[in-house]
């Protein structure tokens, strides 16, 4: 077996990944000698990461001393912040939830008031959990739009008008922590892929008001070049009868202005279907009525061109849909499925699986933490506080 690194960010992750429980199987997981794993590990002790449990099984000679991860040697706090709303959460160093609360808020109101809301609702969960601003180890944020990830800004967000290059990091001054921001699609996807030691390389696929996609490349969130990896929602569309469609971004036939949540609804209306909502449209759908299961399936079947074209392009393991629309829709999966396997090549779909969230309404949440969590428990990061 290849021999892994055994630096002491290293030796915590495998112990926290279950890859590793003694200082034996670290020995052998990494090859590295005795000493140094010892050393390490004291060191990783000694600054309360890990600990030692009871005694494991041996092959002979004295049992092994267990060690575990100390999921509470600290907290972070994780923020999904939604158009309409905002959850904050505080958990432990393993994503374990310890006190939430949500607040409706309008992002439209801009960076000022609705980050001055977050600070007290942070600062409402901490109390609420029993812990303070010098237990939060760092900070994740997700939000509704594109984000440069390495300075925490928001970049020309579309539907946050006035957060454009907003320092993000700046609202949690009152934490001595790093503060981790990326788009509300790749936390969601972080939040999908939980605490596993999973190497899957999965599409975690947003169907709301606009459409977007988490890429994750063996169990890693990809973010490309820019940040941008996975704006699948101006990839375009041809159209039949050369119609063309305006999207909000300026292009023509761009996938969310064909198949997103206000093209549903805006097709429903002049369809005249009796609706008001998006959500009205899926009712009807999951109700059987005939006109609206057929736009909802047509936009599954649009989705599932652009998502067939990214399984030759990438071969996922995994396509996880999530989202208002996706979860609500069955005749959306259906439509999607339908394309997909007709559309990838058979290699590719053999075994691909498409499935619809278990928990959306959580993984923001779980995935803001676990984004802060792994910031937190880099490898550099953990070189450093040994270091101090
Ligand atoms: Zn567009």
């Amino acid at each position: 077996m290849a021999h892994t690194s055994a630096s002491p960010g290293a030796l915590l992750r495998h112990v926290r990944k279950g890859r590793a429980r003694s200082r034996a199987e670290l020995v052998a997981l990494t090859g590295a000698s005795r000493n140094t794993i010892s050393a390490r590990v004291d060191q990783l002790i000694g600054a309360n990461l890990l600990e030692e449990g009871g005694r494991g099984w041996s092959t002979g000679g004295r049992p092994p001393t267990i060690l575990r991860f100390n999921s509470r040697a600290g907290c972070v706090l994780a923020v999904d912040l939604g158009v309409t709303s905002v959850d904050v959460a505080v958990t432990d160093l393993s994503a374990q939830v310890l006190a939430t609360v949500g607040h409706p808020i309008d992002i439209a109101d801009g960076p000022g008031p609705v980050l001055a809301e977050v600070d007290r609702l942070a600062q409402k969960v901490l109390a609420d959990a029993g812990l303070t601003p010098a237990d939060v180890r760092a900070v994740g944020v997700g939000v509704p739009g594109p984000v440069e990830f390495s300075t925490g800004r928001p970049s020309h967000p579309p539907i946050m008008p006035g957060w454009h290059d907003h320092p993000i990091p700046g609202a949690f001054g009152r934490y001595d922590c790093p503060v981790y921001v990326d788009n509300d699609v790749n936390v969601m996807a972080l939040g999908e892929m939980g605490v596993t030691d999973s190497t899957d390389d999965v599409l975690v696929v947003k169907v709301g008001t606009g459409i977007g996609c988490g890429v994750i490349v063996e169990g890693r969130v990809y973010r490309g070049a820019q940040g941008s990896a996975g704006d699948i929602g101006h990839i375009y569309v041809a159209q039949p009868d050369d119609r063309t469609v305006l999207c909000r971004c300026g292009n023509e036939n761009c996938l969310e202005a064909i198949a997103g949540g206000g093209a549903l609804l805006r097709d429903a209306l002049a369809a005249g279907l009796p609706v008001t909502s998006t959500r009205q449209v899926i009712e009807l759908a999951n109700h059987g009525d005939g006109p609206a299961v057929e736009l909802v399936r047509n936009s599954g079947r649009t989705i599932g061109t652009v998502l067939a074209a990214l399984v030759n392009f990438f071969n996922p393991h995994r396509i996880v849909m999530t989202g208002g629309v996706a979860q609500a829709g069955l005749p959306l999966l259906a439509g999607i499925r339908e394309t997909v396997y007709r559309r990838s090549m058979p290699l590719a779909a053999r075994s691909l699986e498409i499935s619809v969230s278990d928990a959306p309404e959580m993984s923001g949440r779980v995935g803001a933490a676990l984004m802060a969590i792994e910031g937190y428990l880099d490898e550099d990061a953990i070189h450093q506080a040994l270091a101090r």
